[in-house]
Formats: structure tokens, C-alpha cells, sequence
């Protein structure tokens, strides 16, 4: 795309704009003129010098010539003081264009004879001393000036003095310095004239670069690049202003999954579409800019209070709100964004951009589809999860592990039919840390294949026991993306194995957004494990890309609503409208529908009459030890409702 197929509204929904940089063209043009002028002043006057300098050293020896000539012939003339045959011999000189005077003289240096071309004025006998005093040539004035001897035999008798005006000399140098001159600006204009055509290719050509290095082509919104530049303008503009300005960071989830299942092209038509949602949310004065893969950011000008940039993140997540339309399909993106203030947050542009990076993460940690403006606190979260970190690579060796295990209910009858196994890490410091602060630790450091490991052996081990004492329960492990990776088939052999389970009482959990990278590989890892009888279930339904398409191509057995929709379920008909639709979908696919998060009676309810299969939550239990579920088994496997509507 290039600057002119900009429309006018595109231009107008944009302010920031490329500075066109006519800087090479116009040094160019420059540097063209002058070394094409000097190289032509500097030819031609070099031409012109050589052209005088070969003339006159053909005129000297030209007239030299002419001095013997007449110095030949006037021998006899000079040896007996006869000047009238001397001035006969310089008649002779007539016929010799340029010569204007000439003398014979004697070896006293008097004068025996003389010429005067006509018009000049005729020297009278022994009137001046000679013009040249020795033999050979001189320049003097406008003359030049040659004095040969006059021999008789091998004895010099006399001399001769020629003079020649130098006029001529003159006028054919002038001549060619004046054709040179037109030479010179002739070429200096047809040199001019292409360095204005080239001139021209090149600021074309600069508009373009300068385009495609401040501008995404994807979204035609600026890159990453105008992004930083304008962030130090704007920094600039602050110093002198008390306003500050607003950066916000979007990422979008799980956009690598659209790519990998839709293909890159409805990847492309959904960043435009989001672009276009972004830049009409927006206010007039901020500007939308492509910042990444699936990264966007609005920079804010005159930000005053922290609170209006709530307003832009409010904004910004208002362009989620409603499904997009992108080709044949409708999709509904999400992302988290994270708001930071200059100069409140941050002392430069690289820490600006680390602050709303810093607060996108939290409203990741938040749960996401959320937006978190940032707090100093969370630098200080920051360097907790450092210390859990390290602290978590202890915790499986440390016994600091363990399971709590959730009722999963029949919604027909009411009865416990499995539990979900629910990591707890005791941290002998900070006490109880929840899964959902240190499993995106695990997973991003890599501890999460050894910790899962563990996670599938107690499960196993947990299967066998129950099954020993009578009871059939199915356990559900939920299982992040890097096991996959990592051949989750070999891990649930080793546990199986170990203990003795029936793999059929074991599931699997898995998120969309866990399948994202390498789709194909992680579906035959998938088809392995179902091919040992274990079921798969996709956790958190609903929250990432939930396409059709997808899920068709994954070996599943089973669909978890994630608990978002069912919170507000019956009253929001949005949800309601949703929960019913998953579960119709579902059937149609042959899979099972658990609700989580299901908290009243009146969901409960609503979920049964959808014919959803099987319900989890805290309205039956929240995740206990293996003890309470023991008891419920021990009570005859019906729940009732602990919670109140
Ligand atoms: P999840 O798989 O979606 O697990 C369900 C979470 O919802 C659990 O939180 C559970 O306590 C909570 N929950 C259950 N019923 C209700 C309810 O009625 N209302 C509300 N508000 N919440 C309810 P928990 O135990 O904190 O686990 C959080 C997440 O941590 C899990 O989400 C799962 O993604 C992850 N996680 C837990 N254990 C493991 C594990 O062993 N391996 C892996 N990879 N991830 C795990
Ligand atoms: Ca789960
Ligand atoms: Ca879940």
C-alpha cells in the first residue's frame, strides 16, 4: 500500500503522518549540480589554458621562421650595409598576416632597415633601441617579439627583429572560451534536467520507503517504528506543557490460533477489522498503531488524570464487544490491555512501554478479555514471581504440592460422577498460592512438564485407591500446552503404569489456546492418548477462538462452558443465548457439556433444562481433599445444593 492509495478518510482517522523526506533527493540535486559545474569549469578552463599555451608556442615558432627567412635572404644586404636591398627583403613581409613590425640590424645593433605593416606607424631609422636585445623570443605587451641572427658562412653579420601583435591570439582564445562556455551550460542544463528526473524517482521512491518504515500494510494503521517516534515527540511536547499522555498496550489472545486454523488471510481481515473497530473508538487526538504481531497501541495526547485513561481502555475493550465479521465467519476477539501515563509511570519511552506492558500482563493474570492500568505494585508482583519462581523448581522435591479434587455432578441425577484434580502449593513462606499465580509461572519457565508429571502420578495413584475401595470416579488433570509438547502421550504412560490406573477413568483438560502451536503434531499426540481410552475435554470454553472449525479437528470427547458465561446465567440473555448454543453445538458434535463455575440452583436449573450434561461448582463443592470427597462417596454420591439462590 502506498501513501497516495490512502483514502482521505483513512487520512482523516489518522493523524499521524509521514514525514515525506525529500532529504536525499534535494542533496542529490545538489551534489549533481556542483561537481557537474566544477567538473565542466574546471575541463574547460584546463582546455582553454592548453589551447592558449599551444598557441602561442605556434605563433613563436611560426614567426621564428619567418625571422630566418628573412634573415636568409637579407645575408649579403646586411653584410654590405645596403639597406635599401634590406628593406626590399623586408617587404617581403607584407604577405605575412600578424607581423607588424620588423628591423635589420647591424652587429651594433643600429638599424639598417625596417617594416611597418600597413596602418601601423612607420619607425623611423635607428629610432628606438630594439625591443629585444638577445636572440630568441620574449612576449612583452601585446607583441611578441623574436630576434634571430643573420649569418654569413658560420659568422653572425647582423640580426633580424620581428614583432607580431597578439590580437589574434587573443581573439582565437576568446573564441574558444566562448564555445566552451556554451559547451559547458549546454551539458550543465541536460545534466540538471536528468538529475531532476532521477530526483524525482527518488523522493518517490523515499515517500515509499519512509511509508513502509512507518507503516503496517496489514492494517494500514503506523508501525512500531512511528510508534516509538511519536512517543518521543510526544515526550518532548511534555516537557513543555504540564499535560501528560496515555499509552495503552492491547494484545490480542490467542490470534496465533486464527492464523494456524483460519489461515493468515482471515488472520489479516481480522486485525483490519480491529484496527478499523479501534480507530473509531478512539478520540479524534489519539492515534492507533500496529506494534506487533497481534499488538496494538494507542498513544493519548493531554491526559490530565490517570482516570481518563480508564476511559481509553474502556474504549478499547469496546471494540471486542461485538462479534466480527471476517470473511464467511464471525469471530469474536478478545485481548488484554494494559494502560500506562507519561510522565506519572515512567521517565522515558522504554519504560513507558514496559509499564503498559507490565499492566497488559496483569489483566492477563486477571483473567483475560480485561484491561489493568498500571501500579507500582505490579513491579513489585514482578519480582514475586521471580522469587516463586525460583521457590517452584523446590516445591515438587519439598512435598510442597498438593491435589484438592472438585465434585463434577450428573445434572440428571445429581450424582458425583468425577472430580477435577486442583494443584495447591503450600509455599513454606508466603502460605497458600493460587494455581492461577504460579501454573503461568511453571508453564513459562518450563517447570510445568516436571510439576505435571507429579500432577498425573498422584491422580493415578488417587484413580487406583478409589478403584480399590469400590468406587468408580473419573479424575480430571488439566494439562498445559508444553506437556503436549512434550509428548503427553509417554507421561500418561509412565503414571498409568506406575499405579495401576484404569485409564478410562482418566481425562484430560486441555485449553484452545494450548493447541495453538503446532496444531497438527499436538492432535496425533491427542489421538494417541484417546486411543489409550482416556477422554479429552476442552477447558474454558468459549474464551478463546471457540470456532467451529477447529474444534472439529480436535479428538474431544468433551466441552467445559467456562464459568464467565455461566455467572450471569439465567438473567443475561447474551449468556443465556451463548450457554444454550454451546450445548446444542456440542451435542451436535457428539460431545459431553460440563458448566463450570455453577454457584446457584437457578443456574444449575437452567443448565439442566438446556440438557447440559454435568455441572461443577461451588454450589455442590469447592475443590477439597481427597478425605471430603471420600465422605460424599461414603454419603451415597448424591449432592445437594450448598448454596443458596
Ligand atoms: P480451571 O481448570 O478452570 O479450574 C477451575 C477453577 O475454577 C479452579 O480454580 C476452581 O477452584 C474454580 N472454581 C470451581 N468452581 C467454582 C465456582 O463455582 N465459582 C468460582 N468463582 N470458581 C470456581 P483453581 O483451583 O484456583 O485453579 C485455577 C486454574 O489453575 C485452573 O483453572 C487451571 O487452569 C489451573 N490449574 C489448576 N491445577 C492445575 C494443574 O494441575 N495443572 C495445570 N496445568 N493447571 C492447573
Ligand atoms: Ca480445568
Ligand atoms: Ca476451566
Amino acid at each position: 500500500m502506498s501513501t497516495e492509495r490512502m483514502t482521505d478518510a483513512e487520512r482523516r482517522r489518522d493523524p499521524f503522518r509521514v514525514q515525506p523526506g525529500p532529504q536525499l533527493g534535494r542533496r542529490l540535486m545538489r551534489a549533481v549540480a556542483l561537481s557537474v559545474s566544477t567538473a565542466l569549469l574546471l575541463a574547460g578552463l584546463s582546455f582553454d589554458a592548453y589551447v592558449y599555451f599551444s598557441l602561442r608556442s605556434a605563433m613563436v615558432d611560426d614567426l621564428t621562421a619567418q625571422a630566418h627567412i628573412v634573415a636568409d635572404n637579407s645575408s649579403a644586404a646586411v653584410l654590405f650595409g645596403d639597406s635599401g636591398a634590406a628593406a626590399q627583403t623586408l617587404s617581403g613581409l607584407q604577405s605575412s598576416v600578424g607581423i607588424e613590425r620588423a628591423s635589420l640590424l647591424d652587429l651594433q645593433d643600429r638599424q639598417l632597415a625596417a617594416y611597418s605593416a600597413p596602418g601601423q606607424r612607420t619607425q623611423r631609422v635607428d629610432a628606438a633601441p630594439p625591443a629585444l636585445a638577445t636572440e630568441g623570443h620574449r612576449f612583452a605587451g601585446n607583441r611578441l617579439h623574436v630576434r634571430v641572427p643573420v649569418r654569413e658562412g658560420d659568422r653572425v653579420v647582423g640580426h633580424v627583429l620581428v614583432s607580431a601583435s597578439l590580437r589574434v591570439l587573443y581573439e582565437r582564445v576568446a573564441a574558444f572560451i566562448a564555445i566552451t562556455l556554451v559547451v559547458s551550460l549546454v551539458s550543465f542544463a541536460l545534466a540538471y534536467a536528468l538529475a531532476i528526473g532521477i530526483r524525482r524517482q527518488i523522493e518517490g521512491t523515499e515517500k515509499r520507503l519512509d511509508y513502509l518504515a512507518h507503516y503496517d500494510p496489514v492494517t494500514g494503521l503506523p508501525n512500531r517504528h512511528a510508534a516509538n517516534e511519536q512517543i518521543q515527540r510526544l515526550i518532548a511536547t511534555v516537557g513543555r506543557t504540564s499535560e501528560g499522555f496515555g499509552l495503552l498496550l492491547l494484545d490480542l489472545d490467542d490470534f496465533k490460533l486464527v492464523n494456524d486454523t483460519l489461515g493468515h488471510g482471515v488472520g489479516d481481515e481480522l486485525l483490519r477489522a480491529l484496527a478499523g473497530r479501534l480507530t473509531k473508538f478512539m478520540r479524534p487526538t489519539d492515534i492507533a498503531f500496529r506494534f506487533g504481531g497481534d499488538e496494538f497501541v494507542i498513544l493519548s495526547p493531554r491526559v490530565v488524570d490517570p482516570v481518563q485513561l480508564q476511559a481509553l481502555a474502556n474504549a478499547a475493550m469496546r471494540a471486542f464487544d461485538e462479534p466480527l465479521a471476517v470473511g464467511a465467519q464471525l469471530l469474536r476477539a478478545r485481548g488484554s490491555a494494559g494502560v500506562a501515563l507519561y510522565p506519572n509511570d515512567a521517565v522515558d519511552a522504554a519504560s513507558l512501554v514496559l509499564a503498559a506492558d507490565t499492566a497488559m500482563y496483569e489483566a492477563k493474570r486477571m483473567g483475560k478479555n480485561t484491561f489493568a492500568v498500571f501500579h507500582p505494585r505490579m513491579l513489585n508482583d514482578t519480582t514475586r514471581r521471580v522469587q516463586l519462581e525460583a521457590d517452584l523448581r523446590e516445591a515438587v522435591s519439598h512435598r510442597q504440592l498438593r491435589l484438592l479434587y472438585q465434585p463434577i455432578v450428573d445434572l440428571a441425577t445429581q450424582r458425583l460422577v468425577g472430580v477435577e484434580a486442583l494443584l495447591r502449593w503450600e509455599h513454606p513462606q508466603l502460605g497458600m498460592v493460587s494455581p492461577v499465580e504460579f501454573i503461568p509461572i511453571a508453564e513459562s519457565s518450563g517447570l510445568i512438564v516436571d510439576i505435571g508429571q507429579w500432577v498425573l502420578h498422584a491422580a493415578c495413584l488417587q484413580i487406583r485407591r478409589w478403584h480399590d475401595g469400590g468406587h468408580r470416579l473419573h479424575v480430571a488433570v488439566n494439562v498445559s500446552a508444553l506437556q503436549i509438547r512434550r509428548g503427553i502421550q509417554a507421561q500418561i504412560d509412565a503414571a498409568l503404569r506406575a499405579s495401576g490406573a484404569d485409564p478410562r477413568a482418566l481425562q484430560i483438560e486441555i485449553t484452545e489456546h494450548s493447541m495453538v502451536e503446532d496444531l497438527a503434531s499436538n492432535v496425533a499426540q491427542l489421538e494417541a492418548v484417546r486411543a489409550l481410552g482416556i477422554q479429552v475435554a476442552v477447558d474454558d470454553f468459549g474464551t478463546g477462538l471457540s470456532s467451529l472449525a477447529y474444534l472439529k479437528r480436535l479428538p474431544i470427547g468433551k466441552l467445559k462452558i467456562d464459568r464467565a458465561f455461566v455467572k450471569d446465567l439465567p438473567d443475561s440473555s447474551d449468556d443465556a443465548a451463548i450457554a444454550s448454543a454451546i450445548i446444542t453445538m456440542a451435542h451436535s458434535l457428539s460431545l459431553t457439556v460440563v458448566a463450570e463455575g455453577v454457584e446457584t440452583v437457578a443456574q444449575r436449573d437452567f443448565l439442566a433444562a438446556q440438557r447440559c450434561d454435568f455441572a461443577q461448582g461451588f454450589l455442590y463443592s469447592k475443590p477439597v481433599s481427597v478425605q471430603a470427597i471420600d465422605a460424599m462417596l461414603a454419603a451415597g454420591r448424591v449432592l445437594p445444593a450448598l448454596a443458596a439462590t
